[in-house]
């Protein structure tokens, strides 16, 4: 089996979330599983910095709309084979991968992701320049949607899947922008690209896509309701018959507490003791009180509408009385990164906070922190809810997409059955999250139900393998 995995992300070469993550754990999944698997990835500054090895594979002078480009081949830090896009006027620039320096999203994105789509799309097609070709083209979110289209009038065309990773971001430009891009005129029409009178690069990927996967199976369905299909659930209704939810994994080997080098000490579930240096080092390192005994809640997440951050503020000071100590860290909405920042003057040596992207300090909230906050609004799958309960942290967490998959709520009937690890509430609001933090640190002060509910989450396997088969499967079937 010969698979490119396009995307417009991949750790630890580049990241802005979870679909960095999954675009690097997953490849190594199926790499593992003697999956041929190539990654196609921008050559932004970040990556080529990190890989000055890079040997040129293949020139793509004249591709209509784009500037010249060059394929680079070369490997993830992993091993995993890796094809990186140079083209300097696209993505050789400061800022990330969709915005620049302030926030604001790069005027050329439509540009920048149709040469990802499109180069990816002749990699799988008659017209590629290289000997190697895929058998399945694996696409994610709107920045490969593209490719599916390009695709679909290409000569030899392979099979692709189009995963969702979060279908509130969709990539919509001007419709004639994809005549810009080389699309043919018949695909301007519902049956095709577009979507409410613009270009929609993420509809382009469902329409024209051999399968639909998204991260979760309970988003799988959630998408296909009006509350939260974003206008696509009559796309993605009329496709369920190609549409599957496959649970994300996490990387077991990145985030493992018993051998994580970024804690003051390591721990498992046999030796959790270990755990409450990190918290003491936790403390120190956010200027919060030394205090074993009060309940540390930590959040780490995009500060976004989405993720819930609003109720989380909202509840604050009622955290503060409990008492508790709270650590936040993310970035995002100007706004709500200097409430964040506001809230921890006020409240300084009970809340702490850091805005901005930290992977160490991401790891040392998940093993310093006593209970961790995810009240999400939508969540299609979420990874910070596996790897704390990995780190013998109980999440908090909405009902919702793969937070209610991957999180099971703390009652008699779930801790008898050893069943329990988290507090999930129903309603998204702030009397919603606080009950259910009221209900968490409750169980915190019981310490026998807390060590359960460590113990449970500790022992779930959130591994790649499962998944990475059902990955496998899907290809397999489109190949026959
Ligand atoms: P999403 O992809 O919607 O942002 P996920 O929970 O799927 O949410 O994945 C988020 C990933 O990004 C996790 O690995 C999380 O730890 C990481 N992350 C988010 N914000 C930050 C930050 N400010 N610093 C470090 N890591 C972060």
């Amino acid at each position: 089996m010969r698979l490119l995995f396009a995307t417009s992300e991949a750790a630890p070469l580049i990241k802005t979330g979870g679909l960095g993550d999954v675009s690097a754990a997953l490849p190594a999944a199926l790499h593992g599983m003697g999956v041929d698997v190539r990654i196609l990835l921008p050559g932004y500054p970040q990556v080529l910095k990190a890989l000055p090895f890079l040997q040129p594979a293949a020139d793509f002078p004249l591709l209509p709309g784009f500037p010249p480009a060059r394929l680079l081949s070369g490997a993830m830090p992993d091993g995993v084979p890796l094809w990186v896009i140079d083209c300097p006027e696209l993505y050789r620039r400061g800022g990330g991968p969709y915005q620049d320096e302030h926030g604001q999203d790069w005027l050329d994105n439509a540009h920048r992701f149709g040469l990802l789509s499109k180069i990816a799309a002749v990699l799988g097609s008659a017209d590629s320049p290289l000997d190697w070709k895929p058998d399945v083209l694996h696409c994610s979110d709107w920045q490969t949607g593209l490719a599916p289209a390009y695709l679909h009038f290409a000569p030899d065309a392979a099979p692709c899947v189009m995963t969702i990773h979060n279908l509130a971001f969709q990539g919509i430009f001007p419709l004639h922008t994809a005549l810009e891009l080389g699309l043919p005129g018949e695909c301007l029409q519902p049956e095709g690209v577009e979507y409410y009178g613009n270009l929609s690069f993420l509809k382009a990927g469902l329409h024209y896509a051999s399968h639909i996967t998204t991260v979760s199976p309970f988003y799988a369905e959630e998408i296909q309701t009006d509350a939260l299909g974003f206008n696509m659930q009559g796309l993605l209704a009329h496709r369920r018959g190609v549409l599957s939810g496959i649970l994300n994994g996490i990387d077991t080997t990145e985030w493992n507490p018993a051998a994580d080098p970024n804690l003051v000490q390591t721990y498992d579930a046999a030796n959790i003791k270990g755990k409450s240096a990190n918290k003491r080092e936790l403390q120190r390192y956010m200027g919060l009180y030394a205090d074993p005994d009060v309940p540390l809640l930590g959040l780490v997440s995009r500060f976004t509408y989405q993720k819930g951050l609003d109720l989380v503020l909202e509840i604050a000071p009622q955290l503060v009385e409990m008492p508790a100590q709270l650590v936040l860290l993310g970035s995002g909405e100007a706004g709500m990164q200097s409430k964040v920042l506001e809230l921890s003057h006020r409240y300084s040596g009970q809340v702490g906070a850091y805005v901005g992207f930290d992977e160490r300090l991401s790891h040392m909230i998940e093993a310093g922190a006593d209970i961790f906050l995810m009240p999400s609004r939508f969540e299609p799958c979420g990874l910070n809810q596996m790897y704390s309960q990995r780190y013998g942290t109980p999440p908090v967490v909405h009902a919702t997409g793969g937070l209610i998959d991957t999180v099971v709520d703390c009652n008699a009937v779930t801790l008898k059955r050893g069943e329990a690890t988290g507090f999930v509430f129903d309603s998204a609001d702030a009397p919603g999250l606080l009950g259910a933090v009221r209900r968490a640190v409750a169980a915190y002060r019981n310490k026998k139900t807390w060590r359960a509910l460590q113990r449970n989450g500790m022992a779930k396997d959130f591994g790649w393998s499962r998944s990475a088969v059902a990955y496998r499967d899907i290809y397999s079937r489109l190949v026959r």
